[in-house]
């Protein structure tokens, strides 16, 4: 029926009838908080490309997080900044890591927080790529898969709950979940970055992460950000490898991708909300140019409206806030 029997503006009249229609909802669970942990104690370290966002010592960390469960956050996403590099990234898998040493400390204090771990090597490793090098400079796919379970492996002994590779190679979620199945963890989940893009928006995580490859880019083993059949592709492998939950990254450039994903798989879905789209939100609004209460949300909406059930993002404790608070838009 068209107008004048169809008129949409009915429902949008007053607030209570928008709150009523509206189709999509935030809550402070839906978020997952990322953190860089650092060596030392009592260190607040500000990343200057990140405003909000710190380097913490554990001791600060579990602060942190404390926090952030009283919150109403459940989860958080942890990412190290170990004392030592080397070519393989062994500091990734020593047992006291430096978020071997978070979880333990971290689930210690706060035990009904998830603690999710990003597991990688472009932090560990003096090259900055996410595995082990051949001797022309290339990334070794199958090499590195075996570092990669041994990583999970460490972290899940340490406490970790969530374990979720970000490294891209081919085969990795099959060989962690036999390396975790060894070792006796095979009630731990895997939480796939299942598709990565090779983003230009990560840019201020790699100051935030110190994990800039000191050569070349990530190009050959991330995705290409032209190519959305691929992606599902991408995730359809790591389903059979046997993920748990599937991710995209970044959220708001991949909306696309996202809806496809949530249209062809049930497993439940994270929307990684990068670096850069965080910092752009935070520049613009420090600039007055936009507000940034309102566009975070709209974000974080949007995100959840292409069909993410969980959004990591640098502002879920702001928004988890802002929902205490009673948001409305
Ligand atoms: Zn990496």
């Amino acid at each position: 029926m068209a107008f004048p029997i169809t008129r949409l503006r009915r429902l949008r009249r007053t607030p209570a009838l928008r709150r009523m229609a509206r189709e999509t909802r935030l809550s402070p669970s839906d978020f997952i908080y990322p953190l860089f942990v650092c060596p030392g104690r009592g260190v607040a370290r500000p990343v200057g490309s990140m405003p909000g966002v710190f380097q913490h010592s554990v001791d600060r960390v579990v602060e942190v997080c404390r926090e952030t469960a009283a919150e109403g956050v459940p989860a958080v996403l942890l990412f190290g900044l170990p004392e030592t590099k080397d070519d393989v990234g062994s500091s990734s898998w020593a047992d006291d890591g430096i978020v071997q040493q978070a979880l333990k400390a971290i689930k210690a204090a706060v035990p009904e927080l998830v603690l999710i771990v990003d597991v990688c090597f472009c932090e560990y490793t003096a090259h900055g790529h996410c595995g082990v090098l051949t001797a022309a400079g290339e990334v070794a796919n199958d090499p590195t898969l075996d570092n990669l379970a041994r990583q999970a492996v460490s972290l899940a002994a340490a406490g970790a709950d969530v374990i979720a590779p970000s490294d891209m190679m081919d085969g990795r979620v099959g060989r962690i979940r036999r390396g975790l199945d060894e070792a006796g963890f095979e009630q731990i989940p895997i939480l796939s970055y299942a598709a990565k893009f090779a983003s230009a928006f990560y840019g201020p995580f790699r100051e935030a992460a110190e994990s800039a490859p000191a050569f070349g880019d990530r190009r050959s083993y991330q995705m290409d950000p032209a190519n959305g059949r691929e992606a599902l592709r991408e995730v359809g492998l790591d389903v059979e490898e046997g993920a748990d939950l599937l991710m995209v990254k970044p959220a708001l450039p991949y909306l696309d991708v996202l809806r496809e994903v949530r249209q062809r798989f049930d497993h439940p879905l994270v929307a990684y909300q990068v670096s850069g789209e965080y910092s752009m939100i935070r520049a613009a609004a420090e600039r007055g140019w936009i507000d940034y209460e309102r566009v975070l949300m709209e974000s974080l909406l949007s995100i959840r409206r292409a069909g993410a059930d969980l959004v990591i993002t640098y502002g879920a404790r702001d928004a988890a806030r802002l929902l205490r608070k009673g948001w409305q838009e």
